[in-house]
This record gives C-alpha cells, structure tokens and sequence, in this order.
C-alpha cells in the first residue's frame, strides 16, 4: 500500500461562489490510477465526491480529467504523491462531472438519402485514423478556437470528416463544416497532443475539409488571395522591402573554422518582412562556425495553402524547394520559421535532414553569450511545440542568455491556420490571451522562434517581444562590448559583392 496526499478541484455551482481547492490523503496500491484515488477518496475521506466513470479501461471517455493541468483519462493515468486533479475546461456540473451532453448530442451522424454506395475496403481504411475517437472532449476543453468563437469543436470536425468519407451519407459535410467553425481553428494541434487516441485532426480531418470546401468554392476571400500571391511570385507577402534572398550570397563562410554546413531555407515572413532577425540570424552561425548555402530560388513552403486547403499548387512548391537544395548537394537544411519547418518535415517527404535553428544550435553548442537578469518568459510557437517536438532546446538556449527565466502554459497565440489573415477578430481575441499570460509571469522581455508569432503577440502584448537568436545576437554584442573585441562577425557578405 502506498499513502499519497494530493488536491481536488471541488465546486458545486448551486452552493459554492467559485471552485477551491481541497486536499487529500488515502492509501492506494502500487500502481493505482488516479481513477483508484479518486474511489479511495469517496471510501475513506468524503463520499460526496463527484465524477464520472465507467469501463475503467480507456474506452468510453467518461472519466477525463486534468492532471496537474493536462487532460487525462483518470483510470489510465498512474496516481502519484502531489497530483492536483481538477475538471476538463468545460462547464462544471459538480466537482470533476463536466456538462458533455450538449457537445455529444450534436455530433454528426449519418444522414441517408439516395442511394450512393455501399462502404468499401478503401473508404473505411481511409476513415479508420480518425474512427478512434471515445468522445472524451479533451480536444474541445482545450481548444482555442472553441474558448473564444462558437466552433463546434474538434471532434465534431473529426466526425463530419468521418462521414463525408463515407458512401452512404447524403449531406454536404464541408459546407456543414463551414457553418460549425471549420475555418476557425488555428491547426494548434493542441487537440492532437491531448487526444488519448492521438487522433491527428488537424491533418486529418480540418485540412481534408477545408480541401473539400476550397473545391466547393467556399475558402475565404483573405486565404484565396494568399494563394494567388503564391501562384503570381512564389511568395506568400508582397514586397515591402529588400528581401534576405536579396541582400545575402549564396553561400556565408563562417569566421573561423567550419563546425557544420546547412542549407538555409529562408520562409517568406523572415525573407519578406522580418529580414533583420534572419540576418541576424546568420551572423550568430557566422560566429560559431556554421556554413550556410542559401538557394535564391527557393520559394513559399506552402503552409499557407495546405493550412487552408488550397493543395492544387503544393507539387510544384515542393518540386522547387527540394530540388533546389537537392541540387546543391546539402545534407541538412535550416529552417528558423516554426511554420516552414513543421511543413518541411511532416508535410514534405525530403531526401535532407531538415533542422530548426534551436535544434542545430543544440546540436552543435554555441559559444555562450553574455547573460543577463532580465525576467524573460518564452512563448512556445505551435508548429514548433507540437508540430517539431521542440520544446527543450529554445528553453536551454533562453537559461543561458537570462538567470530570470520564468514559465508560462503553452497556448496558441491565434496567428496560425490562416486565422490571423481570414479570422481577424479570433485571431485578436487569442492575442490578447497571450498579452494576459505574459503579464501574470511579470517578464520584462517575451522570447519566442516564430514570425507568426513574433508579429502577432507584439501586436497585442506590451511586453516586447523578440526572437530568441536575436537575443543570442545581443548577447554577443553585450559580450564584446565588455571585453572591448571586435572581430567582425556581424559584417555579413553583400550579394552585390560576389
Ligand atoms: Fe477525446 Fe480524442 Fe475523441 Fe477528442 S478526438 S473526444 S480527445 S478521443
């Protein structure tokens, strides 16, 4: 028997103002589930206690809950010493019983009219990655998109998807999609990486859609002129500036001796809009020995369009941008923008290694930086998170640049799945989440490794906001600022001076 003492979120909405916190201590056996602790609860502490279970085998979804703040499936989870359970975010009924109804009752279903087909053996492996689902609501309770529009919700995409793969519904499930929210989620993944089926609805049920809907003409105005920008120029902004692909060579030699070679892969926000980050950028590789070959015919990766739908030109993208760094010969390419990177690695099938920046200066180690005691909080981009699994490395880099590092919940900042350019009141309403989080870490300085972000909490947030190699750039300024050295790692190459 073990004896474990831990917290409950306990709220009765007919009795209590507001939820609060109750703490308990039981013996359970080795092993037990946070399910186990919560009948120990009822059994020997206060059997009022409420909450919903019933297979106790991670097939119905009744017994979800959080667990220091993640959702969890209370009778998978192992009990442990310290543990605060508390409800999934969605209306309390009593303490961990949550109201599901109004959100399963509206789940599609099938809708039979003339007949069109029998189910096949390919329509049903097609639906069988998004079939999983046991209708815990995770996915909704963490939903950005639901927390601030009327969106019907993940699992309810995941299952107008389901049908419309299937032969014998009747229904337009795009348009209905349309009508339920399907433009306005952020493709966060947020669903993904809490779904206890790892069912990946982004990619397999939002972006599936919003193809469908982009065939039936029903993409929005602001994502359909994107997508011809990308058509017309290659790029997904319009020049406003001189470009990175513009003003660097094609190939920048470190000072001193060579550590690694990569192949730069610009994006069209850091080529386009946020040029001195990327050059500044390359002049920290520059400094730790890094080689970097930047094809100047690269072009859009083609996020934009596969975010939304709009898949019919990705072919000849990615034809363009393997090729062109294919050509070259380059075993590893470097990405810096969080988007370009989660595309080129989970959306194209590269013959390179691809590398975010905060991976390959992990990888390789820089030369440490002048550190500072400014508070500084760090903003996880979504693509970089969930999208790369990179959630470690900036974190390492951010505790050697400020000895103030403080944390803050991982959340979508509402600048993604085309929601910043079609949805711009959602996108603001997410902004201002964001602006909230940074001031209750009371940091000075927001890190981030994004220009999607980068642009759009600096829009809602007084707290400035700076990218994290822009910040390992001042470190070293700061550094040889002190020791008075200059050795001119800043200068970088012209591309008139080839
Ligand atoms: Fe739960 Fe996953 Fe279904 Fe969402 S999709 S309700 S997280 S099982």
């Amino acid at each position: 028997m073990n004896t474990i003492t831990f917290t409950i979120e306990r709220f009765d909405p007919e009795t209590d103002p507001a939820p609060h916190t109750e703490t308990y201590t039981v013996d359970i056996n080795e092993g037990a589930r946070v399910l186990h602790a919560l009948h120990a609860v009822r059994e020997q502490c206060d059997p009022t206690l409420s909450y919903r279970y019933c297979c106790m085998s991670g097939q119905c979804g009744s017994c979800a809950v959080r667990v220091n703040g993640e959702p969890v499936l209370a009778c998978m989870h192992e009990a442990y010493d310290g543990m605060a359970v508390a409800p999934l975010n969605l209306p309390v009924e009593r303490d961990l019983a949550v109201e599901m109804k109004s959100y399963l009752q509206d789940l599609a279903g099938i809708t039979p009219g003339i007949f069109t087909g029998y189910l096949t053996m390919e329509a049903n492996e097609a639906i069988r990655p998004i079939r999983d689902c046991i209708e815990c609501l995770a996915c909704v309770s963490e939903c950005p998109a639901v927390a601030v529009t009327t969106f019907a919700g993940p699992t309810a995409m995941r299952q107008e998807m389901r049908i419309a793969l299937d032969p014998r519904d009747d229904r337009d499930r795009a348009a209905l999609s349309v009508d339920e929210g399907l433009f306005t989620c952020t493709t966060c993944q947020r669903c993904l990486e809490v779904c206890p089926k790892h069912i990946a609805i982004p990619g397999k049920a939002i972006e599936k859609l919003r193809e469908i809907a982009h065939r039936e003409g029903l993409t929005l105005p602001k994502h359909q002129t994107v997508a011809e920008m990308v058509r017309a120029t290659g790029r997904s902004v319009d020049r406003i500036m001189p470009t990175v692909l513009e003003q660097v060579p094609e190939v920048i030699e470190p000072l001193d001796e060579v550590k690694g070679e990569v192949g730069f892969f610009v994006g069209c926000m850091y080529n386009g809009r946020l040029p001195d980050t990327a050059l500044k950028m390359l002049a920290v590789l520059r400094r730790n020995g890094i080689r970097v070959i930047i094809p100047p015919e690269q072009v859009c990766c083609g996020s934009p369009l596969i975010r939304t739908g709009q898949t019919e030109y990705i072919r000849e993208l990615k034809r363009i941008n393997i090729g062109c760094f294919v050509d070259r010969g380059i075993e590893t390419v470097l990405t810096m923008c969080a988007g370009c990177g989660s595309t080129l690695k989970n959306d194209y099938d590269t013959p390179f290694r691809v590398m975010d920046i905060n991976e390959l200066l992990d990888e390789y180690g820089v030369e440490p930086p002048a550190s500072s005691s400014v508070p500084m909080t760090y903003h996880d981009p979504c693509h970089l998170r969930r999208g790369q699994g990179v959630t470690e490395e900036p974190r390492a880099l951010l505790r050697k640049l400020t000895d103030d590092f403080r944390e803050m919940p991982a959340r979508c900042c509402g600048a993604g799945g085309g929601v910043r350019s079609g949805l711009p009141d959602e996108a603001a309403d997410l902004g201002r989440d964001r602006r909230d989080a940074i001031a209750e870490t009371g940091a000075a300085v927001v890190v981030t490794s994004c220009p999607f972000c980068e642009f759009h909490i600096g829009e809602h947030s007084d707290v400035p906001v700076i990218n994290i190699t822009t910040l390992l750039f001042e470190g070293y300024e700061a550094k040889d600022e002190a020791s008075g050295e200059d050795s001119g790692w800043k200068d970088l190459p012209c591309r008139d001076a080839e």
